[in-house]
């Protein structure tokens, strides 16, 4: 249900939004299997196995490389336990008073939803934040401040589960850096939509909002708006109230948060309708008191598709093992064809020349394929060197 992500010929990720329907040419990123991609109205878009679903995607939920409350609000409750967040909520929360410790399931202190506070009045114990989302009573500005370290955090412990699958050469290495790589994209995918709010007046005097996320431009994407509504309405006017960079992470939230006063109008969804003037007010402030999004140096390498430090460790790792295997590959030839290899000379000897640090760098640019020029540049050495290292690999 949740496969978002396919890869292609050359094993790179290619988003569920990228291809029609369908089947396709993709595999399954863990077990590469085919895809068929499943783009109706009812479910999300998503890719399934065309014949058996696999082992890694069918894991629990919370084993998935999913963005910590991107959409998930229920925080992993059961629906039972969620009930319970809910009736505590309407009878303490709501009024701002203290829950009594017998009333508290620990469930919900385990999952840090609940915290003790000796000071309160009445009961001992309060809503966090983290367990007011549930309930879709924190506000956006803070719902940033609870999301924003739980993203970090969850990308670390991807970044380490790959380090150690590598480090431990488990067969588990290529599930740990498929997790990260879909985490990866799906980082980059909320950093790089704008937020967008919107008013729209009706001819009948009605005021209808919309929230939505963009990687274009707004003025563009207002466009489409009116056109999608000209089928509904005979004349809307459009009124862009904010739109917040890099605050894709938002939408979904605001969507669970607001869901009371959510309208369909035909198949068009996202819009809302409040029922007082007073209460759109609300809904503004609660957007409008999020700070501009500023990005770290993480963020920007995620934003720009940079691969993750360890990695680009790995790939520099496994490019100087390729490297020493060159050398090895050239000393066995040179062997064979009756060279001395190992033995001590005055002037240089073949295995010597090629496993001066210039001389493996040249190696490991013709082991890519480069021309002697290419090669020469990559390695930051004169062309003659490149040619006197290619004539020691295949001296006869
Ligand atoms: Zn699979």
């Amino acid at each position: 249900m949740w496969l978002r992500y396919g890869i292609d010929q050359d094993k790179t990720l290619v988003p569920i939004e990228d291809v029609p329907r369908g089947k396709t040419q993709l595999r399954c990123p863990y077990c590469e299997g085919e895809l068929t991609a499943k783009k109706g109205r009812r479910n999300e878009h998503h890719f399934a196995h065309t014949h058996e679903t696999c082992r890694q995607v069918n894991r629990s939920d919370r084993l998935l490389p999913t963005l910590p409350l991107y959409d998930n609000f229920n925080i992993w409750l059961t629906g039972k336990e969620f009930q319970q967040l809910k009736d505590l909520w309407n009878r303490y929360g709501i009024k701002d008073k203290g829950i009594p410790v017998k009333e508290v399931p620990s469930i919900l202190i385990r999952e840090k939803l609940l915290e003790r506070n000796t000071y309160r009045y009445g009961g001992e114990y309060q809503f966090t934040k983290l367990g007011k989302i549930p309930v879709g009573a924190l506000s956006l500005m803070l719902f940033n401040q609870v999301q924003e370290p739980m993203l970090l955090e969850k990308l670390q412990q991807l970044e380490k589960n790959v380090q150690v699958a590598y480090l431990e050469d488990s067969p588990n290495f290529n599930e740990c850096l498929r997790d990260l790589q879909i985490y990866h994209a799906e980082f980059r995918k909320i950093l790089s939509n704008t937020l967008y709010y919107l008013q729209i007046d009706t001819s009948g005097g009605n005021s209808i909002y919309k929230i939505g996320v963009t990687r274009r431009d707004i003025e563009a994407r207002v466009a489409e708006i009116k056109n999608d509504l000209a089928s509904h309405f005979e004349n809307v006017s459009i009124k862009v109230l904010g739109t917040w960079p890099h605050r894709g992470n938002i939408e979904k939230y605001f969507k669970y948060r607001y869901s009371f006063f959510h309208i369909s109008i035909g198949n068009l969804t996202e819009y809302y309708n409040f029922f007082t003037p007073e209460e759109a007010k609300t809904v503004l402030r609660d957007l409008r008191r999020m700070q501009l999004k500023g990005l770290s140096k993480i963020e920007v390498d995620i934003l720009e598709g940079n691969p993750s430090w360890i990695e680009q460790l790995i790939a520099e790792q496994e490019k100087a093992s390729r490297r020493s295997d060159a050398i090895k590959t050239g000393m066995e030839r040179a062997k064979n064809w009756g060279q001395h290899v190992g033995r001590p000379s005055v002037s240089e000897s073949p295995e010597e020349f090629l496993a001066k640090p210039s001389s493996q760098k040249v190696i490991a640019a013709l082991n890519e394929g480069l021309s002697l020029r290419k090669a020469a540049e990559k390695a930051d050495v004169a062309i003659n060197t490149v040619r006197k290292v290619k004539a020691s690999l295949n001296k006869n």
